[in-house]
């Protein structure tokens, strides 16, 4: 299991390997080849940007049973998609912004997963080959919009509309991880990723026979039960087992 990381040191942006509190710089990319360096910097003495820097981000709507049970939907038979921009995509600890013109918006923890390698028309036996890894992801949502609209472009695609991070975590069996939102500390949404109805290596081979996915590009694969909303001064946290927590503040612009 390796966690990388993408930060921000005096200017420059760098990948790096999370050792406990301390990072490893890498050289090269962790998509292609990489080795380590003998440079480290402490956690704390850096900025962290996102993990990867998406193409796009394909999202999933109502893949979890009780979700889609809370929405008052029927559950879909194939798997509903759609694109967050990635204009929308913002890092651990960065502000998520209330943006004039919304009355709701919803936090939605979701497991996210990053493309390694570039995958078009990929079995669904052979498509965890394609996935670096993993990392935390909330799926901000303008409720009211979203509603409103009956297509979901704007309520889903504002700036700062995905928060990513912190690292995206090898090695993980996406199958079974559970997944919690805590606004302002307290336990909002707990599920597990073995509850989705269409699980991560048959989304992976769905959408690559429909578009191809790019190294860094993410799939969001839904958020369970216990959505709700979030003002300005809250404090979300999207919290993966084995991934890590992803914190953000919500701020008026
Ligand atoms: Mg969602």
């Amino acid at each position: 299991m390796q966690k990388f990381v993408r930060f921000e040191k005096d200017g420059q942006a760098f990948y790096g390997l999370l050792k406990e509190h301390d990072i490893c710089v890498l050289e090269g990319d962790i998509f292609t080849e990489y080795t380590e360096t003998e440079l480290t910097y402490k956690l704390q003495d850096v900025k962290l940007l996102t993990p990867c820097e998406p193409s796009k981000a394909v999202c999933v709507g109502l893949n979890y049973r009780s979700h889609a049970i809370e929405m008052g939907m029927t559950l879909p038979e194939e798997p509903i998609l759609f694109l967050k921009p990635s204009t929308s995509v913002i890092a651990a600890n960065e502000n998520i912004i209330y943006w004039p013109g919304i009355s709701r918006l919803d936090y939605e923890a979701e497991l996210a997963v990053v493309i390694g390698k570039k995958a078009h028309n990929v079995p669904e036996k052979e498509a965890l080959d394609y996935v670096l890894g993993y990392t935390a992801g909330n799926d901000v949502t303008a409720r009211d919009l979203q509603k409103k609209d009956g297509q979901w472009t704007r309520a889903k695609g504002f700036n700062s509309f995905l928060p990513l991070g912190p690292a995206i975590v090898t090695d993980v069996d996406p199958s079974n991880l559970s997944v919690q939102a805590f606004l302002n500390g307290e336990l909002k949404q707990n599920s597990n990723t073995a509850d989705l109805i269409f699980p991560v290596p048959y989304l992976v081979s769905y959408i690559s026979r429909i578009m191809t996915l790019l190294p860094g590009d993410v799939i969001l694969t839904g958020t369970p039960e216990g959505v709700g909303p979030m003002q300005p001064g809250d404090r979300i946290e999207i919290r993966i087992e084995h991934i890590g927590s992803l914190i953000n503040k919500v701020k008026r612009p």
